[in-house]
């Protein structure tokens, strides 16, 4: 019946809910790899042997939010603060561009120190002098006007994970001034002003069942995101839920092909997270489906401070610096990371 189950979405990138539940709780290592390979050939239809790649600055961990599983939250006292200037983001954007860069991902916690009048003629300045580039912005849950002004800016895409469909979950994830209803808001908001729009979730966060899973599945049915962000839960010390057990590389590497299968579009990464937990977690991610990588453009000397958890990579290739050999570990897996914007299928860039 699994079996079964697996082929139709094989063939109709589509499941009622309850199937797909079925299959996130009882799968074998065979089957999985069956997932993987109709995801990965999926994949190839639309974007070929290309892996897209993109620079992630990670320009401030101030934070007002105070999400329970986050180790830059507001209440962690423990981490040490930063906040990068303009005039460092352009660096890190010249030596990104040199090394072969076409996207900035500019991610941060929500710092009142980088409102929305900052941060407008920030993207404003870094098209102006790389035309050629996408802008991606990840700063949180802003309101409509912030997210128009970003865009009218040039910021083209914009990553906000859901992070849980249910409500009662988002609840025992974040303090209740922190609304799961915003969130969604928020993310039709940025669909309907134009935006490529990125959502996603972390695969094993605390109280985390089948059916929450199945769930987030379904709100990106409606959703219709371009990218999807997934990758392990993982527990940083000083969090309350320091002592939670991380989210698991099976589970993760599922979920990539499922999601892959139900969304053959979409732009997904082999996260940083997923590289965190294996020391092979991209290339793996890249067999399951994924077709993106972020490496840190970040100047050294922050890295380690955007500690969302413990022991994240900040080094090696996951380092910008160390694109070479990252090439070197897609074409291991017979991919070529590709220098370009690396838009979403049928997605043309708007400049
Ligand atoms: N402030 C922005 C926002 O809320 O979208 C962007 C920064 S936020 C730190 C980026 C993502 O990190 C979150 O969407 C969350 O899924 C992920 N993250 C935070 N803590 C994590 C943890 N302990 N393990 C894995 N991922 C985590």
């Amino acid at each position: 019946k699994i079996q079964a189950i697996a082929m139709r979405l094989i063939a109709e990138h589509d499941l009622p809910p309850q199937d797909l539940q079925a299959l996130l709780e009882n799968n074998s290592p065979q089957l999985r790899r069956t997932l993987a390979e109709a995801a990965q050939e999926l994949c190839r239809v639309y974007y070929g042997d290309e892996v897209y790649m993109r620079g992630l600055i990670e320009f401030t961990n101030e934070c007002r939010s105070d999400c329970y599983y986050c180790g830059i939250r507001r209440g962690n006292g423990a981490v040490r603060r930063y906040r990068l200037g303009e005039e460092e983001i352009l660096g890190c954007c010249r030596r990104g561009y040199d090394w072969g860069f076409r996207t900035f991902v500019l991610q941060g916690g929500e710092d009142p120190q980088y409102p929305p009048e900052r941060i407008a003629p920030l993207v404003a300045c870094i098209r102006r002098e790389f035309p050629d580039c996408a802008v991606t912005l990840s700063v949180g849950e802003c309101s409509d006007d912030a997210y128009r002004m970003f865009f009218d800016a040039g910021a083209e895409r914009y990553l906000l994970r859901h992070e849980t469909a249910c409500d009662g979950h988002y609840r025992m994830l974040h303090p209740l001034r922190q609304r799961p209803e915003n969130r969604k808001r928020c993310l039709r908001t940025l669909k309907r002003l134009g935006y490529q729009v990125g959502s996603g979730f972390m695969v094993g966060s605390p109280g985390q069942s089948s059916a929450h899973l199945a769930a987030d599945f379904q709100f990106m049915k409606e959703l219709q995101p371009q990218m999807i962000g997934i990758g392990p839960f993982i527990p940083q010390r000083d969090t309350p839920f320091g002592h939670a057990p991380a989210g698991t590389l099976e589970l993760t590497l599922l979920c990539l092909s499922l999601l892959r299968l139900f969304f053959p579009k979409a732009l997904i990464p082999a996260t940083t997270a997923l590289g965190t937990i294996a020391a092979d977690g991209r290339e793996l991610g890249i067999l399951a489906g994924a077709n993106v990588v972020m490496p840190n453009l970040s100047p050294q000397a922050v890295r380690r401070d955007y500690a969302l958890y413990d022991h994240k990579l900040c080094a090696g290739d996951e380092a910008a610096e160390c694109r070479d050999s990252l090439a070197l570990r897609m074409k291991n897996v017979g991919r070529r990371l590709a220098v370009s914007r690396g838009d979403a299928y049928g997605f043309p860039p708007r400049y």
